[in-house]
C-alpha cells in the first residue's frame, strides 16, 4: 500500500482522535479536525485521500459536512467513512445515501477499521491508475488528445490572465500512408513511437506539452514563449526528426521520415476562441504540406487578430 496517503480524521473528542491516530499513523499521514468547519477547511487545503468523519460534531454535523464536500469540485471525490456512535440502521442509511463509502459504529474494532480503510484506499489507487491511463495514448505512451484538450484549456485561461502568448504546433508525418504500404503497419507503429519520443526530448521547457492528437498527427503546446522562439523550436524539432534518418524510400520529401509542422501564436483574448488557435495552426500545416513538406509554416501575426477564415 502506498504509504503517502493522507487521512483526515474528524472527531470532536480528543480521545477518539488520539485513538485513531495511534491506529493509523504508522501507515498514513494524518491530519486532524475537531469540528465541521475545520474539517471543510482542512479538506480543501490538503485534499486528503480519505476522510474519517464523526457525525455528532459541534458547529456543523457530519451530514452537513459531507454535503458540503460533495458540493465542491475540489473535495467531491474524496471517499468519506462515517465513524459514529449513532448506530441505528436509519443513521447508516442516511450516511450512505449522502455519498459515504462506508459506515463504522463506535465502539469499533481497530483491526477492522484499519482493513476497511486499506481496502478503500486500494480502490482510490486503482481508480487513479485508470484515470491516468485514460489520458495516455496506448501506442506511444505520451498524453492523448483528451489530455491535450484539458491542458489547452488550462493554458489558454492562464495565458489570457497573464496576457502571455500561447503557441500551438500541429505536426503531421509526411507520406505516412506510403510508408505503411511499403514497410508494413508494425514498422509504422514503431516510427510513431520514435517520433513521440523525439518530440518529447525536443520540447523540454517546463510547461511545454506534447501529445498524440490522433493517427500520425501530434501537437506541441508552448505557453509563454514569443512567436520567434516557438518558430525556432518548431524548426529544431523538424531537424531532429530528419536527423534520425529513418529510411522512407517512397517519400517525395526526402529518403527518410520527415514531418511537416503548422504553427500559430496568439495572446488569448475574450474575443478569440480556443478553436481559432487550432484552426490557424492546422491551416498552416496544410501550407507546409503544399509547399513541399518537411518544413515549418507559421500563421502571420495579422492572421491571428483578423477574423479567422476557419469554419
Ligand atoms: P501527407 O504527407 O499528406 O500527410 O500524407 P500521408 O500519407 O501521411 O497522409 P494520409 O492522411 O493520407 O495518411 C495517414 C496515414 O497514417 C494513413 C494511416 O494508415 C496512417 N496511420 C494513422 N494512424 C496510424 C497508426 O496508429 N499506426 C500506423 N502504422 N499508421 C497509422
Ligand atoms: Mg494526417
Ligand atoms: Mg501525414
Amino acid at each position: 500500500m502506498n504509504p503517502t496517503f493522507t487521512l483526515l480524521i474528524v472527531d470532536d473528542e480528543k480521545q477518539n482522535r488520539a485513538l485513531l491516530t495511534e491506529l493509523l499513523q504508522a501507515e498514513y499521514r494524518i491530519i486532524l479536525a475537531k469540528d465541521g468547519r475545520q474539517a471543510l477547511e482542512r479538506a480543501r487545503e490538503h485534499t486528503p485521500d480519505l476522510i474519517l468523519l464523526d457525525v455528532l460534531l459541534p458547529v456543523m454535523d457530519g451530514y452537513t459536512v459531507i454535503r458540503e464536500l460533495k458540493n465542491d469540485d475540489k473535495t467531491r471525490n474524496i471517499p468519506v467513512i462515517f465513524i459514529t456512535a449513532l448506530d441505528s440502521a436509519g443513521d447508516e442509511e442516511r450516511g450512505l445515501e449522502l455519498g459515504a463509502v462506508d459506515y463504522v459504529s463506535k465502539p469499533f474494532t481497530p483491526a477492522i477499521v484499519r482493513v476497511r480503510i486499506r481496502n478503500h484506499l486500494q480502490s482510490v489507487h486503482q481508480r487513479r491508475l485508470l484515470e491516468q491511463m485514460a489520458m495516455l495514448d496506448s501506442l506511444t505512451g505520451i498524453p492523448n488528445r483528451r489530455r491535450f484538450n484539458e491542458v489547452l484549456e488550462q493554458e489558454w485561461r492562464r495565458c489570457m490572465r497573464d496576457n502571455a502568448p500561447l503557441s500551438l504546433i500541429v505536426v503531421d508525418v509526411d507520406h505516412f500512408k506510403a510508408f505503411n504500404d511499403c514497410y508494413g503497419h508494425a514498422a509504422g507503429d514503431e516510427v510513431l513511437r520514435r517520433i513521440a519520443s523525439t518530440l518529447q526530448t525536443s520540447v523540454r521547457r517546463p510547461g511545454d506539452f506534447v501529445a498524440r492528437y490522433g493517427g500520425e498527427e501530434f501537437v506541441l503546446l508552448l505557453p509563454g514563449i514569443d512567436r520567434e522562439g516557438a518558430q525556432l523550436l518548431a524548426e529544431h524539432t523538424r531537424a531532429d526528426i530528419e536527423a534520425e534518418h529513418i529510411p522512407h524510400a517512397v517519400s517525395d520529401a526526402a529518403p527518410w521520415i520527415t514531418i511537416s509542422l503548422g504553427g500559430a501564436t496568439l495572446i488569448p483574448q475574450e474575443s478569440t476562441a480556443i478553436a481559432d488557435l487550432f484552426c490557424l495552426a492546422d491551416t498552416w500545416l496544410y501550407e507546409a504540406k503544399h509547399t513541399g513538406r518537411n518544413r515549418v509554416a507559421w500563421a502571420p501575426t495579422d492572421a491571428c487578430s483578423a477574423s479567422i477564415a476557419c469554419e
